[in-house]
């Protein structure tokens, strides 16, 4: 029978011999899972030995399953976005916390009112952190993954927010026109998604990955279709990758975009673009329309 402090040293050294990165931030979230026990009770608890051979089972089974390189988030079935709590599984693309710069900018386009569509809304991290955080804010999510649009919809649910969320290939059985039209589209080169590190590579479902040759298929559909669901004076808001930016700037002006912007995320990298629908009879750049996703 072991205590809770040699099974931490256990799993900590299993890992570490599986080349598992940050193995001692791994071992802890997996223990705080598994024997669902906080760092306070744990330094209570850790000499104790362990009743519950379940929990220990299961601890064990997690760090197996660590080992080979299933995503932390999958293995607890939690991640946190913008202080929010979120449901992932292998069916969505794990929230990333590079992704809340492009939430942050968003929020600095919304006013009461507005309607906001998601496209490839995935565990619905976007869509649905937006909608929580501000009030009177009417949202639709879309997703072509069925087993995606599920997690959506429970996270929708837990976090107790209205939204539609609708299966389908982006703009497929969306009605009406929108404020903000943003996405995270898949935009890995198709060529470059082997090299990617083992729990995206193996774990993290493709569909949510491979964005085509260039990796700007999902991107250049969305700016050509866009412009039928956009109100006049309405802003396209992406995730990009980081060296995609002079080729979002080239696609959105061509298709008549102004005020197109890219932003960068704490690191510095370029990680968003931006681009406005023109006003309806005017020519000039923003004329009346809002502030604009600037302050990055
Ligand atoms: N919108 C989701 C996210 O940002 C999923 C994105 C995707 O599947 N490409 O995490």
């Amino acid at each position: 029978m072991s205590t809770l402090r040699q099974l931490l040293a256990w799993g900590e050294e299993t890992l570490r011999q599986a080349q598992v990165p940050d193995a001692e931030v791994d071992a802890w979230e997996l223990m705080e899972t598994a024997f669902a026990v906080e760092k306070s009770c744990y330094f209570l608890q850790r000499d104790d030995k362990i009743e519950d051979t379940d929990r220990e089972r299961q601890y064990r089974g997690f760090i197996e399953q660590r080992c080979r390189r299933i995503p932390l988030q999958q293995i607890t079935g939690r991640a946190w976005f913008m202080g929010l709590e979120f449901e992932v599984s292998d069916q969505v693309l794990t929230p990333r916390f590079d992704t809340e710069c492009l939430v942050e900018a968003v929020e600095r386009l919304l006013v009461p009112g507005m309607r906001i569509l998601d496209l490839c809304t995935g565990s619905g991290c976007i869509l649905l952190s937006l909608l929580a955080r501000n009030p009177r804010i009417d949202g639709v999510g879309t997703d072509l993954s069925a087993g995606a649009l599920q997690v959506a919809c429970r996270n929708r649910d837990r976090l107790g927010v209205q939204a539609q969320l609708i299966q389908g290939d982006l703009f497929d059985h969306v009605t009406g026109s929108f404020d903000v039209i943003v996405s995270n589209p898949p935009y890995i080169p198709s060529e470059e998604i082997g090299g990617l590190m083992p729990e995206v590579r193996d774990h993290e479902p493709v569909m949510a990955l491979d964005g085509g040759a260039d990796g700007l298929d999902f991107y250049r559909r969305i700016i050509r279709e866009a412009a039928g669901y956009l109100k006049p004076g309405g802003w396209l808001a992406f995730e990009i990758g980081c060296s995609q930016g002079e080729d979002l700037v080239r696609l959105l002006s061509e298709a008549g975009y102004t005020g197109v912007r890219t932003g960068r995320d704490l690191a510095g990298q370029v990680r968003t673009a931006f681009g406005q629908l023109p006003q309806k009879n005017t020519n000039t750049d923003n004329a009346d329309g809002p502030a604009g996703p600037d302050g990055m």
